[in-house]
C-alpha cells in the first residue's frame, strides 16, 4: 500500500487548494499546497516505519491548520 493512500491529508488550510505528501532527500517528509505555496514543517525518518510515522505526524499538524506560509517574492 502506498504511503499516499495510509495518510489522511486535508485540502490546504489557507487557500484550500490540494495539498501533496513529498518526500525529500529519501529521509525526510513535508506537506505541500501547490497552489500557494505554503507547507508543512519536515519531519525526518531513518526506517519504513519510522516514515510513515514521520508521514502521519505533518499530516496530522497540516489537518490542524498548522502551515508555513510561503515567503514573498520567492
Ligand atoms: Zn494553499
Amino acid at each position: 500500500m502506498e504511503i499516499h493512500e495510509m495518510v489522511e491529508i486535508e485540502d490546504c488550510p489557507l487557500c484550500e487548494g490540494p495539498a501533496y505528501l513529498e518526500e525529500e532527500n529519501g529521509n525526510s517528509m513535508y506537506i505541500m499546497c501547490y497552489e500557494c505555496g505554503c507547507h508543512s514543517i519536515s519531519t525526518t525518518f531513518k526506517t519504513p516505519e519510522q516514515k510513515l510515522d514521520a508521514a502521519q505526524r505533518v499530516a496530522k499538524l497540516w489537518n490542524s491548520g498548522k502551515v508555513i506560509k510561503p515567503t514573498p517574492g520567492e
